[in-house]
């Protein structure tokens, strides 16, 4: 008993002395080196500037997000990012440093179904591939693969195999392997090969799953078999592709086919290809498109997304033809929503497929063309709402398209991504639509969380909207606007210096008492620079994220909101650093906001006109009592 705990805990350090935790994180996660460690956006939350550390000296190797405060050694990082069980990703990890484990066996016995899947999946793999180069068995597949122009270091690259003409190979396979098994753990039993679709019950007794067809091994990340598919060979079979059944370890709505051999250059190059089957992924392969990855006969789902935005920025779609269209891209859109990656709707010349396309003798050519003239997605969506904007110039039809975009946004499922991303959604359409940011807002479904904490336990009915009072510049003379901006500039000081006060209530002058974020929209801003520091600023508290300077200054983009935030970071310092500190600063800071908030939003006869009639319109197309008052107020 002593030994064998000695004996794993001893595997456990030579596994991790043997393991260079930079190199391994760094074939997921990009990392880069700063002094001592390398740093790199954590993957284990919705990460926007680098905040995990990966340290490796004196002795030490781990990983730490200062974010989300995910971290741990090499074996963490497998059973954590790639999930992994501790056996496993200590066996993982010794074959790729080349040790041999002391404590085999005994650990092993109380297996789970996973271990017994994959060993399955491997004794299967290795029947295909070694059928696929024997003379004869391979022949059927090895002409498929001819006509197709696969090469052998394709095959190689891919596992290609071949499952042969037979009714009972791979069983009679199996029945020689048990045979010459030394012990149980060697091989799993029978049941395990028939729940991965590899055997199956035949009229007298088991047969082969997979007969007569070209076999596609599905690998994962570490290029470990986890399914397979099989295209058929003779014209007369059905289906043309058969598919292994979903298990523990085969998800196909988180797998992407080739993941394995595109990863490295997803993550170098930042982009993504996504095409619709397998030899279209060798196809791309083969023409030197490393980054290309096939969904497996689904549409693209949020766990593929989610896999996609720890490698990359940007996923491109590929349509052959033109029913790509609107649609393609709305569901492409509804699935990145909810992640931080730009999508890009790329149709391929003459619907051709990409294998088909590669095939020609300009093909890689047509196929870069068309790669680079992809549109953005978002792009896309908007262009029609766009058009219907243009169509409609009154006021009343403008809103009303508005309208009908935010509830088509809503249906898609916007209310639920995270404020952030939200936040980048939103001010792109505002870009594209020429609609502004807090305009779309306003009439936008409200998120469910938010909804939900707006009626109060008591049932008092709900909060008091925040004071929204975008005012457009024109109106305020050279004094006022130099006062406004001055306000607005020492807010952001205060925030800039001391984030931890934002979370702070602050009592306005009309008896509110609100965290600042709620207190002033970013629309509130009128000084432009100021605005875009303030809507990098108010998504991240909103959000509930860190908000260092680093931070905003990494999400607000431009260069000169970034000095901007510097300039106002020493300045917030230094006077946060006064009798009273932080706090007093920013109550200081909100009363300034709020003084010359007041000047200017004193509604004149004319505006409370207009207001009224934009109050009738809106209650004529069925808008809620809230926005209504939302709207208001915005328009004071
Ligand atoms: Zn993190």
């Amino acid at each position: 008993m002593v030994s064998e705990a000695y004996g794993q805990s001893n595997d456990r350090d030579r596994v991790l002395d043997a393991t260079d935790l930079v190199a391994l994180i760094g074939e997921s996660v990009p990392l880069k080196a700063k002094g001592r460690e390398h740093v790199g956006l954590c993957p284990f939350h919705d990460d926007r500037s680098p905040s995990m550390a990966v340290v490796t000296h004196k002795g030490n190797a781990f990983y730490k997000c200062f974010a989300c405060g995910a971290s741990g050694n090499a074996i963490d990082f497998m059973i954590n990012y790639h999930r992994m069980d501790f056996p496993d990703a200590l066996r993982y990890l010794a074959q790729r440093a080349g040790i041999e484990l002391q404590q085999r066996g005994g650990g092993e016995s109380t297996r789970d179904e996973s271990a017994d899947l994959r060993k399955a999946m491997q004794v299967a793999l290795r029947f295909y591939r070694r059928a696929l180069a024997d003379a004869e068995l391979g022949a059927p597949s090895r002409a498929v693969l001819d006509a197709r122009g696969i090469s052998s270091s394709m095959r190689e690259a891919f596992q290609l195999g071949a499952a042969p003409a037979s009714w009972d190979r791979f069983v009679e396979h199996l029945g020689r392997l048990a045979e010459h098994a030394r012990t149980k753990d060697e091989l799993p039993e029978q049941g395990v090969f028939e729940r991965s679709g590899l055997v199956r019950q035949g009229q007298r007794g088991p047969i082969d799953g997979f007969r007569n067809r070209v076999i596609f091994p599905i690998l994962d990340e570490l290029a470990r078999p986890i399914g397979f598919g099989a295209r058929k060979i003779d014209p007369e079979d059905e289906p043309k592709y058969l598919n292994s059944p979903e298990s523990p370890i085969f998800r196909k709505g988180r797998t992407l086919y080739g993941i394995h051999a595109a990863k490295k250059p997803i993550i170098d190059s930042k982009v993504a290809i996504i095409t619709e089957g397998y030899t279209d992924v060798i196809a791309c392969h083969a023409a030197g498109f490393t980054n290309a990855v096939a969904t497996l006969g689904t549409a693209l789902t949020r766990e593929h997304a989610r896999v996609l935005q720890r490698l990359c920025e940007t996923v491109i779609l590929l349509f052959d033809g033109d029913e790509a269209g609107q649609r393609a891209a709305d569901r492409a859109l509804e699935t990145f929503f909810a992640v931080p990656v730009d999508v890009r709707i790329c149709t391929l010349p003459d619907r051709l497929d990409p294998d088909d396309l590669l095939r020609q003798p300009d093909g890689a050519v047509r196929f870069k063309a068309a790669l680079d003239a992809s549109v953005d997605a978002l792009v896309h969506l908007v262009a029609g709402f766009r058009e219907r904007l243009a169509e409609r110039p009154g006021a009343a039809g403008r809103q009303r398209v508005i309208e009908e975009m935010c509830q088509r946004l809503g249906a898609m499922g916007i209310g639920d991504v995270p404020a952030l991303r939200r936040r980048t959604v939103l001010q792109e359409l505002s870009r594209v639509c020429d609609v502004p940011v807090h305009e779309l807002e306003a009439a936008l479904p409200r998120p469910r969380a938010a909804a939900a904490a707006d009626t109060r336990a008591d049932g008092s009915g709900p909060l008091p909207q925040a004071p929204l009072a975008p005012v457009e510049p024109v109106l305020l003379s050279g004094p006022q606007f130099r006062a406004r901006s001055m306000a607005e500039r020492d807010l952001l000081a205060v925030l800039l210096a001391a984030p931890e006060v934002a979370v702070q209530r602050i009592a306005t002058p009309d008896g509110d008492s609100l965290p600042v974020h709620e207190l002033y929209a970013p629309g509130v801003f009128l000084d432009p620079v100021a605005r875009t520091l303030w809507t990098a600023l108010h998504a991240r508290l909103e959000a509930g994220l860190q908000t260092t300077v680093q931070d905003v200054m990494a999400d607000c983009g431009e260069p000169t909101a970034k000095n901007l935030a510097a300039q106002l970071f020493s300045k917030g310092v230094a006077r946060c650093e006064a009798p009273g500190g932080a706090l007093a600063r920013l109550t200081e800071a909100v009363a300034d906001m709020e003084r010359v908030l007041a000047r200017v939003s004193e509604p004149t006869p004319q505006a409370v006109d207009d207001l009224r009639r934009r109050i009738d319109e809106l209650k004529a197309i069925g808008r809620r009592p809230t926005a209504i008052m939302r709207s208001a107020r915005e328009d004071r």
